[in-house]
């Protein structure tokens, strides 16, 4: 970081090439319009197939690119070379459209312009072709925010629409679009854009713009812009302005945002795990004294647990930290989930919390009792529950095996268990098959099972999968007291 930040930011500020990242590369047609290949495919069709409709909803979270692909609309049908799927952006029509100039666009903001004059006027514009272009363009932006009166007016005319006209609705909120208009209307939903596509995007700006910038700060920007594109970008371009000339690192986008610094997000999350209260006080004190933003703290402790679960349940990741924490604190998913779920319950403990630092220090020390907590409840659930298999009907553990593998997701295996002959002797519980990749299968998702059949089910056994063929001849009775002495060898080599 530079001692004074604002002078070099002032020395860009006056260059204009610096000015608004997000005006200079807001999209001038259909391919350059990121992360919204559906949207843009349903409005190119419509060129191309020559089905103009007369009115679209454009639905979708701020910044995810509705407006933008309303003018890019406005400049494929009105382009001198169009209706075209690729406007030219370069005739007098495209240009205009661009600056905001073409009199046959026309763009309302329906939080503002609701008067009855508002509506004549529209009314009015609406029924007059076009001088122009070929199509006359009402972008209604915010258009849930419409009078009832005005949206009566808007029926009127998609009632008898005049063949020039397009209307699109952009909306946050589609759901309060009434009924009557929105069946009259095509809807295309703009989704967020995920943070993979940002930094993506981010970085083709930073080399063409001579931006140094860490991967690290990318992400950390993409993760702030939340699906927006637009946010994202001029996240960017303040941070670089903050930077001045220095390269753009993690810590530069976290001191710029007020985020509290990974790394201390990482260690209050290492002395929960390990339970250290006074070590966790001390840490969320000096978050607080600091004045980061709390919620934010939360939100990137969230995520961070997010991915170890993923990646402890065996989706790769290139994040080293996560790696490395893992491997530091011996954290497995059953204790990840715990403090994931407890954390999402204490969202609400802040919504009603008296101070936002209060709720912040209750939630950590909870988050710190959860371990001991659990400890208590398992010596209780042992004590009352050990070896209770032969109460259960064995028939009733083996739909409950059925029915976890189906609500995790594994039709298919649950499909082929079922077909399976099965036994349930004293707390073991044996699958036959001849099928080895079957055999395997099970083995992998034994122990999650286990523990599943003995946390909802309070029941205690262990599974084990044996041959059929080996079953046939009843390998127990033969070996009478001996096949005992040899389980655990056999387990291990059969498959
Ligand atoms: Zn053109």
């Amino acid at each position: 970081m530079g001692s004074n930040p604002t002078s070099s930011a002032l020395k860009n500020l006056l260059q204009e090439r610096y000015l608004s990242l997000a005006r200079k590369y807001r999209p001038k047609d259909f391919e350059e319009i990121f992360g919204q290949e559906v949207a843009v495919r349903i409005l190119q069709n419509s060129i191309s197939t020559k089905r103009i409709h007369h009115a679209y909803i454009f639905a979708g979270v701020r910044g995810t690119g509705k407006t933008t692909a309303a003018r890019v609309f406005a400049k494929a049908l009105n382009c001198e070379k169009g209706p075209t799927i690729s406007p030219c952006s370069k005739c007098s029509n495209c240009v205009q459209i661009s600056s905001g100039s073409f009199i046959d666009l026309i763009e309302i903001d329906a939080g503002s312009q609701t008067s009855v004059e508002d509506i004549r006027a529209i009314k009015e514009k609406a029924i007059y072709p076009p001088s122009q272009g070929r199509y006359k363009v009402f972008i209604i932006d915010e258009a849930h925010m419409l009078s009832n009166s005005a949206f009566n007016a808007l029926l009127k005319i998609f009632e008898e629409p005049p063949e020039f006209d397009v209307f699109i609705l952009a909306t946050t909120e589609p759901h309060k679009i009434p009924e009557t208009v929105s069946s009259r209307a095509i809807r295309i939903d703009f989704r967020k854009i995920p943070k993979e596509k940002i930094v993506e995007r981010l970085k083709i700006i930073c080399e063409q713009e001579k931006i140094d910038c860490e991967d690290n700060a990318l992400n950390l920007i993409a993760e702030e812009g939340d699906g927006s594109l637009r946010d994202s970008i001029s996240i960017l371009e303040a941070v670089w302005m903050f930077s001045g000339e220095e390269k753009i690192t993690q810590s530069a986008v976290e001191k710029f945002l007020g985020i509290a610094p990974r790394t201390s997000v990482y260690e209050l999350f290492k002395s929960i795990i390990n339970q250290d209260i006074k070590k966790s006080y001390e840490i969320s004190q000096g978050i607080i004294e600091r004045g980061y933003n709390i919620r934010r703290v939360l939100k990137d402790f969230a995520e961070i647990i997010k991915d170890c679960v993923f990646y402890l349940e065996g989706i790769e990741t290139e994040r080293e930290d996560i790696k490395r924490f893992i491997s530091e604190t011996n954290l497995d998913v059953e204790n990840a989930m715990r403090i994931y779920n407890a954390l999402i319950k204490f969202e609400e403990d802040l919504k009603f919390s008296i101070s936002d630092e209060v709720a912040f220090k209750m939630i950590v020390f909870k988050l710190c009792y959860l371990n001991r907590v659990k400890s208590v409840r398992e010596i209780l659930e042992k004590m009352s529950l050990s070896q209770n298999t032969q109460f259960q009907e064995p028939d009733k553990i083996f739909s409950s095996i059925i029915d976890y593998l189906k609500e995790t997701g594994r039709v298919f295996l649950a499909e082929k268990v079922s077909s399976l002959k099965y036994e349930v002797k004293d707390s073991l519980i044996s699958f036959f098959t001849d099928d080895v990749k079957l055999a395997k299968a099970i083995e992998d998702i034994k122990k999650d099972i286990e523990e599943f059949l003995f946390t909802t089910k309070k029941v205690q056994i262990k599974i084990r999968v044996e041959r059929e063929s080996q079953n046939s001849i009843d390998v127990e009775k033969m070996l009478g007291d001996d096949f005992v002495k040899i389980e655990g060898v056999e387990e291990e080599n059969i498959w």
